[in-house]
């Protein structure tokens, strides 16, 4: 197969090579935030280290204390808006960007310099050469924008590799679909439940993917699907998919040349291990996991100037693999593309973080409502649902249900940005004696997207 190079030196280089150029990144890394960061020198005081006492990459795992999202709430708490944490003067930010969902646990914020935005773009960069993305291949790009850094960073970062973009995500589908046929539009960036979606709707339309669209590559993420999803998408659009695992902060890994479904088995993210130290811990031990085991992924981040801050844990759950596990000779570390997962109870529903217990709090702060479900799932053509299933207490009228029913709808889309379908359970639900939320909750959208009725052949 032939290999599509972004960075020459480091994607054909030794993994000596590699570790010693991430040394030297990371060294620096910890001196800018141990001397920049209020929340990183609270840190060091509480572990009684400094950054002398870093002298190698087991010495930096080994002893600096990790950062969560925890942390980095409580930090802006204490110095709102950016927290002890901004390393910058304020007139150094180029767009603060913030965790997705306003629901939950709360938003991080984080303060992106030029120089931050230029890292960004570079993890970019090194994955749409992997795709095989040229300047001048037109390309959709259908996140909206928002205070979310994946829109904008996306469009910028097409912009500066020289993709043609078209920034379409304020349109319906069907207008999307206009578009992509006019302007024969090539590459297609897009979650695995919207690409469900959309060639849900092409066909519904009489359309068909691949003798209707020019789209030869697809580039998806953010989300777990089962291999015969990327199979069957693969056969409708004669198209090659691509995936990668990014967080708000970076492009964390993606998948080389080989794809997301490498000769009939999982592809691999490949970490981008030039700018940013990947670790993948048991959350219990906090030890390194072996090849082929499940664990949380950590970030440190380098030449992170904004808003810095170091281990980072990213709550994702992802099976790790040796570099030299993907036969491209890439010598970055992998983590098995597809089937990320998260260790809390955070879902990813239309593009935006949900956390089951807000949805819980609105619904069960009525007096109205004694016991509910709630279920995430596709429906035949594609579209995510979350419906909520309540038990009234007896004695609640007919016409009250009808209104509690709308007052819900309408909290829940303040409150979490979505459209939420609320019903009246069909009989009595289970009791939960203490707060229980992720056994109340049901995903489904991965045997979703494994439906066979839907393929035609
Ligand atoms: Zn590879």
């Amino acid at each position: 197969m032939e290999r599509r190079y972004f960075n020459r030196q480091i994607e054909t280089g030794s993994r000596e090579a590699l570790l010693a150029y991430q040394w030297k990144l990371l060294k620096e890394q910890l001196e800018y935030t141990y001397t920049h960061s209020g929340l990183c020198q609270r840190q060091f005081r509480a572990a009684r280290i400094t950054p002398d006492d870093i002298k190698s990459l087991a010495d930096f795992t080994n002893k600096v204390p990790f950062t969560t999202k925890k942390d980095l709430l409580a930090d802006q708490q204490e110095q709102p808006p950016y927290g002890t944490r901004l390393a910058i003067p304020e007139n150094e930010i180029r767009i603060t960007y913030l965790t997705s969902g306003t629901s939950g646990r709360g938003q991080e914020v984080h303060a992106g310099t030029m120089q931050d935005w230029e890292n960004y773009f570079e993890g970019l960069y090194m994955m749409y050469t992997w795709v095989g993305w040229k300047p001048g291949d037109r390309v959709m790009q259908p996140l909206p924008y928002s205070t979310a850094a994946g829109g904008f960073g996306h469009t910028l970062g097409m912009l500066r590799y020289g993709l043609n973009a078209f920034n379409l995500g304020m349109y319906d589908t069907k207008t999307k679909l206009d578009y992509m046929r006019r302007f024969q539009i090539n590459g297609i960036f897009i979650s695995a439940s919207y690409l469900e979606n959309v060639t849900a709707e092409i066909e519904k339309m009489g359309q068909d993917p691949a003798r209707d669209y020019a789209v030869k590559t697809i580039l998806m993420a953010g989300q777990a699907y089962p291999l015969s999803f990327v199979h069957r998408m693969e056969a409708k659009w004669q198209a090659k998919i691509f995936d990668y695992y990014g967080s708000t902060q970076l492009a964390l890994g993606a998948t080389c040349e080989n794809g997301a479904d490498w000769s009939g088995r999982r592809g691999y993210y490949h970490m981008l291990e030039h700018q940013a130290l990947h670790e993948v811990i048991n959350p219990e031990t906090l030890q390194p996991v072996a090849p082929g085991e499940e664990g949380e992924v950590v970030v440190t981040p380098f030449r992170k100037r904004g808003s810095p801050y170091l281990r980072f844990r990213q709550g994702d759950k992802a099976k790790f693999f040796p570099y030299g596990s993907c036969d491209c000779g890439r010598p970055f570390n992998m983590l098995e593309a597809g089937t990320v997962a998260r260790y809390d109870d955070m879902m990813k529903i239309k593009g935006m973080n949900i956390w089951p217990e807000a949805v819980e709090d609105i619904i069960l702060s009525r007096d109205e409502a004694a016991e509910y479900k709630g279920r995430v799932f596709m429906t035949p053509d594609g579209k995510e649902v979350v419906e909520v299933a309540i038990e009234f207490r007896p004695g609640v009228a007919p016409e009250m249900k009808k209104r509690v029913i709308g007052r819900i709808e309408n909290d829940l889309r303040d409150r979490t940005g979505i459209g939420f379908a609320i019903k009246e359970a069909d009989g009595e639900l289970p009791r939960y004696v203490f707060k229980a939320t992720s056994l109340r909750w049901t995903d489904e959208r991965v045997k979703g997207l494994d439906r066979k009725r839907m393929d035609k052949g």
